[in-house]
């Protein structure tokens, strides 16, 4: 393969996943507009306080260890 057929293949590859990313945030948006379940949340931990707390993996919304929004 030249450098010049693998540069397009790189392309070619950057813009199917530039596509799926925005693919992926127009579904984010969608689902945060209709009202976000919250069902997928990560615990991350304030970098400042150190206290944990979960983040909604699509809208970003936090929540304290029990589950309740963090304002
Ligand atoms: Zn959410």
């Amino acid at each position: 393969m030249s450098n010049q057929e693998f540069e397009n293949l790189t392309d070619e590859i950057l813009a199917e996943i530039i596509q799926e990313e925005n693919q992926k945030e127009i579904e984010k948006q969608e689902i945060i507009k209709n009202g976000c379940p919250h069902v997928n949340k990560t615990e991350r931990v304030g970098t400042i306080s150190k206290v944990h707390f979960l983040e909604c993996d699509i809208c970003k919304k936090q929540f304290d260890m029990m589950g309740n929004p963090i304002k």
